[in-house]
């Protein structure tokens, strides 16, 4: 499917066909293709038909039908769907089916968008390459020997593969813009706060964050404005009211605008993937942007400092896997005089919790752990401040950073599994983002070795609107 939701908004209007038929080709297209990617773990046609025929019946009575009537979304298995299976591609919530949905599935489901399914991605968003995933991994529809990145990989292959028009993701430390940037699509990580995170099952609290994958600026523009404000659900929603994001797009004007190259970043930027860059630049020079170097003296110890919190965090998160309440319970009752409940606790997170998920589990309770608190966690959350210091310090002489994604395109499966900390240094321009809140995105800017490289546009908290203007700009010029 080729569709946007500008196209799909057009032929409801002029009947061209109905949020029904749409909605059908999109589950058909999806079912065909999905056996190439592996991108999507389920498919919810019962729910899709009948939001799309309720578009319909809106459209039918003259009703307001909604920013988003009729567009087929897909979905991050680590979302809440009500009666949907929700997996985080853990064999722990296998069979989960959650009792509520979360805040921005609602808010897309009122604006008239027709969620068609459920997204693999790496084990409770713990990874870089969606391998992961205990359903196995995803392969990226632009080269299907090659990782579409994580932990998001799923959504970013879906829309690039089109078998679905814009889809959800969720960005912890890089999660959306990696893959978008390998799978060649748009990928937006909102400032921390501007989505509610409520029904995303967390990982890192601190630093976790739900926003849109598609195929163009504009529709990012027009999903992130339908779930973006603030939601009494969750206490760490910001009250500041939403921009029309995607009306303001044409006032294309960037001339004059003041933009960043981080000096820290471009020193480990090397071959095509580093010329890709700096030929955007030259691109945004052209379109009469101002284009400087600026520094982020922290941006070394960023890996380091994201290692910390978010284990610390995730091991505290995912404490409540247990067994008890809902989840995956093992069936090994321990030995004879084994205490039964500490058997079962550890029985059940030991048979169904993946390898890296356990790595992060032992990680984050040493870093909390009496006597290493101060040394390690307390000291993360002092550099982190630095961290989002050098950006506010930045933002003083510029509106808008840019910088590579990742250092490579995408790697082959099975190329860096064995090697966790090659594994984490994909991260490395995409943390640092992430440690300090700010609103940052994935656009296309060409290739490497025939592989998507991704463009990286930071800007300050709630600017969201300034970063879609900009890649907005360079998208179309
Ligand atoms: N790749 C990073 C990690 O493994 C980021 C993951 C994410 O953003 N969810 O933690």
């Amino acid at each position: 499917m080729t569709h946007t939701i500008t196209s799909i908004r057009e032929a409801l209007r002029a009947k061209r066909f109905s949020a029904v038929e749409v909605t059908r080709e999109a589950l058909d297209f999806a079912e065909r293709e999905n056996p190439k990617t592996n991108a999507y773990l389920m498919l919810c046609p019962e729910r899709a038909l009948a939001a799309a025929a309720e578009v319909d019946r809106r459209l039918a009575a003259g009703e307001e039908a909604g920013a988003l009537a009729g567009v087929p979304i897909a979905v991050k298995d680590v979302i809440l769907t009500k009666g949907v299976r929700t997996t985080c591609a853990s064999k722990m919530l296998e069979n989960y089916i959650p009792p509520y949905d979360a805040t921005a599935v609602e808010r897309i489901e009122a604006a008239g968008g027709v969620i068609i399914g459920k997204t693999n991605c790496d084990e409770f968003a713990m990874g870089s390459s969606n391998e992961n995933s205990y359903f196995g991994p995803v392969r990226n529809p632009a080269a299907l020997d090659r990782v579409p990145g994580g932990s998001s990989g799923g959504s970013a292959a879906v829309v690039a593969q089109g078998t679905a028009v814009v889809s959800l993701g969720s960005d912890t430390g890089g999660s959306i813009r990696q893959p978008a940037s390998f799978c060649g699509v748009v990928g937006v990580t909102p400032t921390y706060g501007r989505v509610s995170r409520y029904g995303l099952v967390a990982f890192a609290s601190s630093l976790d964050h739900i926003g849109p994958f598609a195929r163009n600026v504009k529709d990012s523009a027009t999903l992130l404005g339908v779930m973006a404000g603030h939601d009494p659900m969750d206490s760490t929603s910001a009250a500041a009211s939403v921009p029309d994001y995607a009306a303001h797009l044409d006032q294309n004007d960037v001339r004059g605008m003041k933009i960043g190259l981080p000096v820290e970043y471009m020193k480990h930027a090397t071959g095509e993937t580093a010329d890709r860059i700096y030929e955007a630049i030259d691109k945004l020079r052209a379109m009469g942007c101002d284009v400087r170097d600026v520094s982020l003296p922290n941006t070394d110890y960023a890996i380091a400092t994201y290692y910390v919190i978010c284990t610390a965090e995730a091991s505290s998160n995912l404490a409540r896997y247990d067994g008890v309440r809902y989840g995956y319970r093992s069936a090994d009752p321990g030995d004879a005089d084994s205490n039964k409940l500490f058997a079962m606790y550890r029985n059940t997170r030991g048979e169904s919790f993946g390898a890296e998920v356990k790595r992060r589990i032992m990680l984050g309770t040493y870093v909390l752990s009496h006597g290493y608190y101060d040394a390690y966690y307390l000291k993360a959350q002092k550099i982190r401040a630095l961290i989002a210091r050098d950006f506010t310090n930045a933002f003083q002489s510029v509106d808008a950073l840019v910088a590579p994604v990742s250092p490579f395109p995408a790697f082959r499966l099975g190329e860096k599994v064995n090697d966790p900390v090659s594994m984490y240094l994909s991260d490395i321009y995409t943390i640092t983002g992430s440690l300090a809140g700010i609103p940052c995105m994935s656009v296309p800017c060409g290739t490497d070795s025939g592989l998507p490289v991704g463009l990286q546009i930071l800007c300050n908290h709630f600017e969201e609107q300034k970063m879609f203007r900009l890649a907005h700009a360079f998208e179309t010029s």
